[in-house]
């Protein structure tokens, strides 16, 4: 097994842009506008073996493996937060999405609220994007999608594990301490909705993080921890064959950004510019993976 090492990103508090200079490192230009620092910071992805990764992670890992100086982490809310503040967005979270029918002029989508009252609105163009659970929305319940439930472990730093500076990925993956918890995941298990947290899956990521860094499981005291009392969070991915996302042009005027699998972080901004590179520019609809359903 090889390891891989991230550099500390900042776990961002203020706007988008704050955001990605954080998360993608200095000296990255997030628009891409001179390119150069970008491939610089692309370019000095290298193999580490195990004693330079442990020095750049602070604590020793067992394998040697990539280094990505210009990796980081995020706190997906607040990133969909940052992002959702623009003022051109008007959010209707209340709303669940029942039907979507092709009208004249686009496309009419009846809604619910909690209070199962009905409301429709009619657009010219609507962008579907609500993970696994497009399976209950005709017209598009043929979707390639399965659902991939996984969970999540927190972990209470200690004083050792606190030397931890850098994320480890294996297989699974472990976080330096963010307000004093560590994250470590992810389970998988397809064909599995279940949000409920299980003690089985803490088992799991504890041992991963064992085989990742016998250290770091020791600072954690993982093999003392009572794994009916930790906290985590479950939740479902939306898995797609070939693990290419579901994304553009399904029909004229109905957008999909589906099937982001494990990366959703990384693959979804990535979407949404081609989406509108495709409407802008007339770029081919099929961009991503719709091979699958057209
Ligand atoms: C445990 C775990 C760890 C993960 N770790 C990482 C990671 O480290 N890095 C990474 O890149 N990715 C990670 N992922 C994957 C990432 O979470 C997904 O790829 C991403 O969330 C997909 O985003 P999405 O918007 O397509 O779908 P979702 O995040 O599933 O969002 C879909 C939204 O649509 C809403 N919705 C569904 N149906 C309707 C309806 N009918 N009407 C209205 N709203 C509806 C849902 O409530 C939900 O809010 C992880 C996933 C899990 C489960």
């Amino acid at each position: 097994m090889e390891a891989a090492v991230a550099a500390a990103g900042a776990v961002f508090e203020e706007g988008t842009e704050a955001v990605v200079e954080d998360v993608m490192g200095e000296g990255v230009d997030p628009e891409g506008g001179e390119g150069q620092d970008q491939q610089q910071a692309v370019d000095a992805v290298g193999r580490v073996d195990a004693a330079e990764a442990s020095s750049l992670a602070g604590i020793e890992v067992a394998y040697g493996g990539l280094w990505f100086p210009a990796g980081g982490w995020l706190v997906p809310p607040r990133l969909c937060a940052a992002l959702a503040a623009n003022p051109a967005i008007e959010q209707l979270s209340a709303y669940r999405m029942k039907s979507l029918a092709a009208v004249k002029d686009g496309w009419l989508v009846e809604a619910e609220d909690s209070h199962e009252r009905r409301s429709s609105f009619e657009a010219q163009v609507v962008a579907v994007c609500t993970g696994y659970q497009v399976k209950s929305l005709p017209p598009l319940t043929n979707l390639p999608l399965t659902p991939v439930r996984g969970q999540i472990t927190t972990l209470p730093a200690t004083r050792h594990s606190d030397k931890l500076q850098a994320i480890v990925c294996a297989g699974g993956y472990v976080t330096p301490p963010v307000g004093g918890v560590h994250m470590a995941g992810a389970t998988h298990a397809f064909n599995d909705e279940g949000i409920d947290l299980r003690t089985s899956d803490h088992r799991e990521n504890l041992s991963r993080i064992a085989e990742i860094s016998p250290m770091l499981a020791e600072a954690l005291h993982a093999d003392a921890l009572d794994v009916n009392s930790l906290s985590g969070r479950a939740s479902v991915r939306a898995s797609v064959p070939g693990a290419m996302p579901l994304v553009g042009e399904l029909l004229p005027g109905l957008y999909t950004s589906l099937g982001h699998g494990t990366r959703g972080l990384i693959t979804a901004g990535l979407s949404g510019e081609l989406s509108r590179g495709s409407r802008s520019r007339g770029l081919s609809p099929n961009i991503l993976g719709l091979k699958y359903f057209v």
